[in-house]
């Protein structure tokens, strides 16, 4: 989980494996999304070996990056899918992903999407509120079935990172207070369609410390040995998703640490028997993608210098909507001399916030290739066409050779579903 080694510069190109950069570019157009397999199965074997021997399941926190070609690698190395959407759902099947790992989470479930998920066989229903569960109970027993559930705890704890991925403390909107749930797992007793198997919390994203995770477990492990002592068990535990990595210099967690001492405590509390579930999602695609855009314009001000390039926050929203930082690497750098400025890197949108870097000292000239770097995660998913902009290409680099995994949009399928007023 470190910076991308899949993405190296070899005689002065930045390649994705072993694919130049500049090729893809020239090839595909920009902005262009391009993903190294390999570095999909590092991030993976990350965790398998950290769980090695464990009772576990990955479940893909696959907001952060939905391409099929992503799901199907995913899928063939084991993991299931943690999803918050009946649309999310018809994608792991689309990509051949086994719906008994799924784990649906997410505040709004609606009940056509509960139905496709009961239809579907998945693991877990994550219930985020107790009119979520009766509405569950009553989706499941009007078909004659039960729904299994954990219910997603609010544990209270602070993970410390931006306050719009932070999702474990009493005021955000996510789970139901750590206190409540016991009554809410009494209730849930009590209903016909319900069947309790875990208990869940994710309490945020892009974490960079290990204590509040087992703040959160603890919490947890209370929970779960006191709803035992009155005879409910669960069969699993889920810690969620958000464990961080290296968009710039942040010192990272170490999964085979982290976990080891969340067996640890298990273990002490007699709870060893339990499933350990987790949901990474940027852990695993972050670094295994890159965005590239091309130069378009250099734009020179008193106070200030633009790269004005062709990319845009249509194209990835990240800097736009958590003032977050990318790694900017010219995919064929010029030497940085004193007279090198330092430029904001914007795109053509008409908005102040369209930036997708600040303050970067580059050599530039029009018709470089920009490579955005940490690109594979809350990127191409939170894409749109916002000025009307088609979403870029999506690229899987394996090895040699080079796969487009999502064609770039056509301009006409832009208002291909509109229709303007009949004429009287
Ligand atoms: C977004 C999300 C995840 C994935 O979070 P990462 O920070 O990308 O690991 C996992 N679980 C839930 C419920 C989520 O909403």
């Amino acid at each position: 989980m470190t910076v991308a080694p899949r993405f190296q510069h070899r005689n002065g190109t930045l390649h994705a494996e072993d694919v130049s950069l500049t090729d893809l570019a020239k090839e595909h157009g920009t902005p262009l999304y391009v993903y190294s397999r390999a570095a999909l199965h590092d991030a993976w074997e990350g965790y398998a070996r950290a769980l090695q021997g464990r009772k576990s399941l990955v479940c893909f926190g696959m907001k952060a990056n939905s391409n099929l070609a992503v799901l199907s690698e995913f899928s063939r190395l084991g993991a299931g899918f943690d999803i918050v959407s009946g649309g999310e759902l018809a994608r792991v099947l689309a990509a051949g992903g086994d719906p008994g790992k799924v784990v649906f989470s997410g505040v709004g479930k609606q009940a056509w999407e509960m139905q496709a998920a009961l239809d579907a066989g998945v693991k877990c229903f994550n219930v985020e509120s107790e009119p979520e569960l009766e509405r569950l109970s009553e989706v499941a027993s009007t078909r004659g079935r039960r729904a299994r559930i954990s219910l997603r705890v609010n544990p209270d704890v602070d993970a410390r990172t931006h306050p719009y991925i932070s999702t474990g403390l009493k005021e955000n909107k996510f789970g139901i207070p750590i206190e409540a749930a016991p009554e809410v797992y009494r209730r849930a007793t009590r209903l016909p369609g319900i069947e309790i198997v875990g208990v869940d919390c994710h309490i945020g994203s892009q974490i960079t410390e290990e204590s509040p995770y087992l703040d959160a477990l603890d919490k947890l492990i209370l929970l779960i040995t006191n709803l035992k002592a009155e005879g409910i068990e669960l069969q699993h535990l889920d810690l969620g998703g958000g464990i961080g990595i290296r968009y710039t210099d942040e010192t990272l967690i170490e999964p085979v640490t982290l976990f080891n001492q969340v067996f640890e405590r298990l273990k002490n509390a007699g709870l060893g028997h339990l499933e350990l579930v987790l949901e990474p999602g940027r852990s695993l695609v972050g670094n295994a993608g890159v965005l590239l855009t091309e130069v378009q314009y250099l734009k020179h001000s008193d106070a200030k210098n633009f790269a004005i390039v062709d990319a845009a926050m249509n194209d990835l929203l990240r800097p736009t909507l958590y003032d977050a930082w990318h790694g900017v690497e010219p995919v064929v750098p010029r030497p940085v001399t004193s007279a090198t400025l330092s430029y904001d890197v914007v795109g053509p949108i008409c908005e102040s916030g369209d930036w997708l870097a600040k303050d970067r000292r580059l050599e530039l000239h029009p018709g470089d290739v920009l490579a955005i770097m940490s690109a594979g995660a809350y990127a191409f998913t939170m894409s749109s066409q916002y000025n009307s902009r088609p979403r870029p290409a999506e690229i899987m680099v394996d090895g040699t050779r080079s796969h487009v995994v999502r064609q770039r949009e056509t301009i006409e399928s832009l208002f291909d579903l509109e229709t303007v007023l009949p004429q009287t």
